[in-house]
């Protein structure tokens, strides 16, 4: 475990367990640090853990290196209700392939560069960029309802 390296990639409720370099870029391997989870379906804490399914995620660049974090994405089972629920780290949204900080930073991006700017300077496709962007915008529009009708309460 690497304390500095932990501190420096600055995520919440995770530790920098390695890392490497190579030619792709930087890889960091994370593992989550709670024991346990709170079961949604009946909100009580368990600590069995089902299995863990390593994935590869985009994060922000560093020193002009793609950065690529290596976590696991680990499953509990509560035997409360006897179902199995999957962690959620704040940080990340399992369906996406990239960070929330790497998407916010790319959808910032776009309002003042173009596609396929973005594109070459993250190594990847204009689509993707493009894709990033409007995941974005419709989650922000979905925050923006939620505080206003939050506000007419
Ligand atoms: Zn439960």
């Amino acid at each position: 475990m690497s304390i500095e390296l932990t501190q420096l990639l600055d995520l919440p409720n995770v530790y920098v367990e390695r890392q490497s370099i190579n030619e792709l870029g930087i890889f960091f391997y994370l593992q989550p640090l709670a024991q346990e989870i709170l079961c949604p379906g009946c909100g009580q804490l368990t600590d069995i853990q089902h299995q863990a399914r390593p994935l590869q995620v985009r994060d922000l660049m560093m020193r002009k290196k793609p950065v690529f974090l290596r976590i696991p994405r680990r499953q509990f089972y509560c035997k409360a209700c006897q179902r199995y629920c999957t962690e959620k780290l704040e940080f990340l949204d399992w369906r996406r392939r990239h960070t929330r900080r790497f998407e916010e930073d790319v959808y910032e991006r776009v309002q003042h560069s173009s596609l396929e700017q973005i594109a070459r300077e993250e190594g990847i496709s204009p689509e993707a960029v493009r894709g990033i962007f409007e995941h974005v915008a419709v989650e922000s529009k979905k925050r923006l309802g939620r505080s206003k009708a939050h506000q007419h309460r």
